[in-house]
């Protein structure tokens, strides 16, 4: 039996994740499920699949999933040290599906104890990617990509040297607003940008989608995981989310990956690596599908990915100022404080104040000048955008 974690569990990957497990529930010994708000999902997946441990991040939940677990043998915990304690029990596969830096250190825990991360959050590889990456090295430990993209990336380079690569193209769908005027996208509210036409996610992401921040933090990703320079990732818009990533290789061949847009492919590649398992997702036609799409992004529309670019070039705890101060934008935008065009002119308003830091370019990458970077980030964000609302 595999010993299996998965943080973030309520979630939209973590539900697709239970979905999996839940069909071949005899192979799996489920060690830890964490959540959020949603006590009564947590304590019905935790008594399903005969978790050890189920963790809320709320600690003011704990009595409400105790009540939820009384009886089960399932022990109920919450809050942010019991959230590592259960990252750092023994297991074989951990599913890093937190959303934002939260996820960062119950993923690095994961990987000090040498179990292979199935990495969905993104925001660890864009917020600390050296430091996630040297603790994989250390600890001995894999990651394998969950991101559809960059997990098409990886399955494009079995048996592959990377030296052989030219370049790396990573699709985007372009996101609800991928047909709306800039005027029309000035004036969008949260509702409008909550809808994704070909994925059903979170709605962070999802609003990441239609500004293209999602996409720009997917480059940061992408050259951090498979460590190739900046100016080898390139962004394809390709609107119908069916060819997720290409591989471009030195002597001309496109490798592509194809498939329909169901992050349970991915989940399962990495779940059943480097086995391949039948999965229950749809098969293309593509006979009946005629044609697919492709266009360049719009510089104009989406200047996240020309930020994701500067903030590669600066290297260092640049990925750590830029997720922060878009979590932060994100959440002035949720809360109607700022437009949706405005979330880029704050984060890059923070970057600008942020980057000409001597200190900030001197510092080293530890968990510490992370945290203390991450915090700089989303404090300035604020106060960008009281000064805007003065
Ligand atoms: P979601 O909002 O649906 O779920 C997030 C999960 O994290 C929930 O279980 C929530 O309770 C938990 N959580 C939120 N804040 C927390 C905190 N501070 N501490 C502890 N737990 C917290 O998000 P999602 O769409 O499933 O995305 C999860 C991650 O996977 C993100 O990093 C996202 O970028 C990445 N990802 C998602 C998709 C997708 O299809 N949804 C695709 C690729 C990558
Ligand atoms: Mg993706």
């Amino acid at each position: 039996m595999r010993r299996v974690s998965i943080f973030g569990a309520t979630g939209s990957i973590g539900q697709n994740t239970i979905d999996l497990i839940a069909r071949d529930a005899e192979a799996y010994d489920v060690v830890a499920l964490s959540g959020g708000q949603n006590v009564a999902q947590l304590a019905a997946d935790a008594r399903r699949l005969q978790a050890d441990v189920a963790v809320t991040a709320d600690e003011t939940r704990l009595p409400e999933l105790r009540a939820a677990l009384a009886g089960s043998g399932v022990e109920a915990a919450a809050g942010r040290r019991a959230l590592l304690e259960a990252a750092s029990r023994p297991a074989d596969w951990v599913m890093s599906a937190i959303v934002g830096a939260a996820g960062l250190e119950p993923g690095l825990r994961a990987l000090e104890q040498g179990a292979t991360l199935a990495l969905a959050n993104k925001e660890s590889l864009v917020t600390a990617g050296a430091l996630v990456m040297s603790t994989a090295r250390k600890y001995n430990a894999r990651i394998l990509p969950v991101d559809s993209e960059h997990s098409a990336v990886f399955q494009g380079l079995v048996g592959e040297d990377m030296s052989g690569v030219e370049r790396i193209i990573i699709t985007a769908s372009g996101g609800a607003f991928r047909d709306w005027s800039l005027e029309d996208m000035a004036r969008a509210t949260p509702e409008q940008a909550s809808s994704h036409p070909n994925w059903n996610m979170g709605q962070r992401i999802t609003i990441d989608s239609a500004s293209m921040f999602n996409k720009a933090l997917e480059v940061i990703e992408t050259k951090e995981f498979f460590g190739c320079a900046h100016d080898q990732i390139e962004v394809l818009v390709h609107p119908e989310s069916m060819v997720h990533a290409l591989v471009g290789f030195a002597d001309g061949a496109l490798m592509a990956h194809v498939g329909p847009p169901d992050m349970r492919h991915a989940i399962g590649y990495a779940l059943h690596w480097p086995k391949r398992k039948a999965l229950p997702v749809e098969r293309l036609d593509l006979a009946k599908i005629g044609q697919l799409t492709f266009r360049e992004p719009d510089s104009e529309r989406y200047p996240a990915l020309r930020l994701a670019h500067e903030v590669m070039a600066a290297g260092g705890l640049a990925g750590a100022v830029f997720n922060a101060a878009k979590e932060q934008a994100l959440d002035g935008f949720l809360s109607r404080e700022i437009g949706f065009l405005q979330m880029a002119e704050v984060v890059e308003e923070v970057l600008e104040r942020l980057l000409s830091s001597q200190c900030l370019k001197n510092a080293e990458m530890t968990l510490d000048t992370v945290h203390e970077t991450d915090h700089l980030a989303r404090n300035t964000a604020k106060k960008v955008m009281a000064e805007r609302n003065r």
